[in-house]
């Protein structure tokens, strides 16, 4: 059985070492190329878009895939939507792994954003100093910013403009610590937290350390999952699905 592995998260390189070690599995994960030096997972590997859904779908009937499991990031919608257009225009089986999201905890002061740009509005009403924790590819979002925000923003790689007017990077990649994020939070005296709703306790411990700390976060809403395909919230019960 030949698996294509849409990856680029921690899961999916579980579900990859999963999938690796049964005998008659052979296992493909795809990366977009994104990060500069990727965490890679066990057994084959490619990098680099398809060319969309129908690039995608030409690849899944080349290398005779027999099931595709989505395991991108709950915010990499355009893949997403590739997926399933690809699944329906070859009939090859979609899963969709997807960790589930944050829910607020008692003490939690939370907003809602449906986007970005909408993230970037709610700023000037909660504070001053911003922990920007929605990646380097978004950051345009605040490029307009007015001149008394200042950002810290957290990345794996260095983003590159257009950013926000006045901002400090901080070049790292999780998982995090509590007591790191309630360190980082208290030296740069940040009032106000910016995250994507991406789940998982990998980066989770900012909203503890946030909570603690009485701050205002942000919290960026999913896409939705694309209509009819099967979700499954862990690799193991992505496994269990693909096998069964
Ligand atoms: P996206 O906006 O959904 O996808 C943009 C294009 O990148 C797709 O149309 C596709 O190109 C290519 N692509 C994306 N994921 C791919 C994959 N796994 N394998 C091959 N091609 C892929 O994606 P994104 O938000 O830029 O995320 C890119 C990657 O970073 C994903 O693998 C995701 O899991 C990971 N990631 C994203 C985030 C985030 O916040 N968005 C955070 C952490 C990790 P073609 O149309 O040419 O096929």
């Amino acid at each position: 059985m030949h698996v294509l592995v849409l990856g680029g998260t921690a899961e999916a390189r579980r579900l990859a070492e999963l999938l690796t070690a049964r005998p008659d599995t052979r296992v493909t994960t795809s990366l977009a190329g994104r990060v500069a030096a990727p965490r890679t997972p066990p057994g084959e590997l490619r990098v680099g878009g398809f060319g969309g859904a129908h690039g995608l779908a030409e690849w899944l009937r080349t290398r005779a895939v027999d099931t595709v499991v989505d395991a991108t990031h709950p915010f990499a919608d355009t893949i997403s939507r590739n997926a399933a257009h690809a699944a329906a225009l070859t009939g090859v089986p979609l899963l969709v792994l997807r960790r589930p999201g944050w829910r607020p905890q008692p003490g939690d002061d939370w907003r809602e954003a449906g986007s970005l740009p909408e993230a970037a509005a709610l700023l000037p009403s909660l504070g001053r100093r911003v922990f920007l924790t929605t990646g380097r590819m978004g950051l345009a979002a605040f490029a307009g910013a007015p001149d008394d925000l200042w950002f810290l923003v957290r990345s794996v790689d260095p983003p590159e403009p257009p950013h926000p007017p006045r901002m400090e990077v901080l070049l790292d990649r999780g998982p995090f610590t509590l007591d790191g994020e309630r360190h980082l939070l208290a030296r740069h005296r940040i009032d106000v937290l910016v995250t994507k709703d991406s789940g998982g306790a990998a980066t989770a411990p900012k909203l503890t350390a946030a909570r603690e700390a009485g701050l205002a976060v942000v919290v960026v809403r999913r896409p939705p999952v694309p209509d009819g395909v099967p979700v499954v919230p862990d690799p193991e019960a992505a496994l269990a699905r693909i096998t069964g």
